[in-house]
């Protein structure tokens, strides 16, 4: 009986392969850790080749733990946003590092732009910013600066791609698609445009014939091939992991918010049929396309959250695991006055500087590690109450807040979180929404339920809630000693 979604998961950090049943139920996961290539400061590089080996280890990993293919009714695949492949159409092979989205190396280019007065129309067509983060001023940094890019673009082999449509790819060995959420993120497509726009691609110069199609985000997009789980299996779900993270929070009632604390933070509002305009430098980007219609967001996306408890630990050494930050935090009735802007790769909205680096602020002798601890868990309040102001002036106010990601598995975190946006917070007590997501569409493109209402019923499970409980006074010194370690910043 084919009962089971197989879902890819390709994180920034890892890869996983994890099988759900209809009821929305986990039935297995296997994961491998990516290697992170940091070749210069605000350079961030992944192998291609090494994601899609792991891919397929991991996806056949879970799939033999349930007696085999014939278990798979669909694949769904969710992905690192933004970060940008390059193969050749033929061999099939990368032809450099994938350029990962925290990568800085566009950010003169960008400037070159912005200065050309280029952004105001780059942002009303797109949604989108003149920022390095974006895959398009990525596609043209390899062509002006990889010759195996540059080779294959002159020999029309030249693919490009993000992490969905590289695996696409060798999934079904030689389809060239990307799903609407994905595309929405590379600066290349007009946020109500069916494909990509050959007059952005002119401005970033990126070649049209590179880039793949632009496909729904559910529905029969294509099938891997018998030689990988042994039986061809339909593809029929795709998304970036925050659109996919939104759609497994169930956001799909115009208002509904849900904020992701992985390496870095990604809030995200669905904001229904109309395309969005932010005036407040949040982002407008592809929540899903269903049968050619599309459902909008605005997005803020802060580039450093878990990043900094993880460089607390490795780099710092501080702490020695990621959760001790919870008991740490609690240890102490408040950071003594430290506060930390975690700039440490600029900052993303609503702020948008890429040359802002790291601070932290108030230290004296009587700092230690609780104080720092406190310190970068009270970070993401902070950089979440500026993203609720700007969604507030864009006239989208949250009335409620869903949280997920690694860090959500922090209490003192998401009782902060509360606290200090003055809302409840909640968080499902399975916390994998981005896989659950990906689920989701593809269960809805295979037609094991009838739409994405019918699938966050039966598939959502049960919730946790934070209610908030701070005084007023001590959320106002809070927010002005981060506005003023902030200008430092
Ligand atoms: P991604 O999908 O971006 O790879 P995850 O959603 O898996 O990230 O979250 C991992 C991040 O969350 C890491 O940066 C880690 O430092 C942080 N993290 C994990 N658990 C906790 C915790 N209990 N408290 C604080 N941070 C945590």
């Amino acid at each position: 009986m084919s009962d089971l979604i197989l879902v890819l998961d390709e994180g920034t950090t890892s890869t996983r392969a994890m099988l759900f049943d209809a009821a929305g139920k986990p039935h297995g996961v296997a994961q491998q850790e990516l290697t992170q290539h940091y070749p210069q400061p605000g350079w961030v590089e992944h192998d291609a080749a090494e994601i899609w080996d792991k891919t397929l280890a991991c996806m056949r990993q879970v799939v033999e733990e349930v007696g085999g293919a014939d278990r798979i009714a669909c694949i769904g695949i969710t992905n690192q946003r933004e970060t940008v492949v390059a193969w050749d159409k033929q061999t099939g092979n990368p032809l450099a590092r994938a350029i990962v989205w925290q990568d800085r190396r566009t950010a003169e280019f960008c400037a070159d732009l912005r200065d050309a007065g280029h952004e105001a129309e780059v942002q009303q067509r797109t949604g989108l910013l003149l920022d390095p983060y974006f895959s398009g001023t990525k596609m043209r940094w390899l062509l002006d600066n990889d010759p195996s890019a540059r080779d294959a673009a002159d020999a029309g082999t030249l693919a490009f791609g993000t992490i969905e449509s590289w695996l696409l790819f060798k999934l079904t060995g030689g389809a060239h698609l990307s799903d609407a959420s994905n595309a929405s993120r590379t600066l290349l497509m007009e946020l109500g445009g069916a494909g990509f726009d050959p007059g952005l691609c002119d401005l970033f110069g990126v070649p049209h014939g590179a880039l793949p199609q632009v496909v729904d985000n559910a529905g029969g997009l294509a099938v891997a091939d018998a030689q990988w789980l042994g039986r061809a299996i339909p593809i029929t779900g795709m998304a970036g992991d925050q659109q996919a993270a939104t759609i497994g929070q169930s956001c799909l009632t115009p208002g509904d918010t849900k904020a992701t604390y992985g390496t870095g933070a990604f809030v995200l509002t669905n904001m229904g049929g109309e395309i969005p305009a932010s005036q407040n430098r949040l982002l407008g980007t592809v929540l899903y396309q269903m049968a050619g219609q599309r459902t909008y967001a605005i997005e803020g996306s802060v580039f450093v959250a878990g990043s900094l408890i993880q460089w607390l630990r490795d780099s710092l050494g501080v702490i020695g695991s990621a959760a001790e930050t919870e008991e740490l935090a609690g240890s102490i009735a408040d950071s003594g006055g430290v506060t930390i802007v975690p700039a440490l790769s600029g900052l993303g909205a609503p702020h948008w500087q890429a040359e802002a680096r790291g601070v932290i602020t108030g230290l004296s002798f009587a700092s230690g590690r609780a104080e720092i601890a406190r310190a970068a868990l009270e970070a993401m309040a902070h950089q979440t109450h500026d993203l609720a102001r700007a969604y507030t002036a864009d006239g989208a106010k949250w009335a409620k807040l869903k949280i997920d990601g690694g860090m959500a598995a922090n209490n003192w975190m998401a009782q902060d979180l509360a606290n200090m946006l003055n809302l409840s917070v909640e968080r499902p007590e399975f916390v994998e929404t981005t896989a659950l997501g990906a689920a989701m569409l593809a269960a809805v493109g295979v037609g094991l339920h009838p739409d994405l209402g019918g699938a966050a019923s039966a598939m959502r499970g049960a919730l946790v809630c934070f209610s908030p409980a701070m005084e007023d006074a001590v959320r106002s010194e809070r927010l002005d000693r981060w506005s003023r370690a902030l200008s430092a910043a």
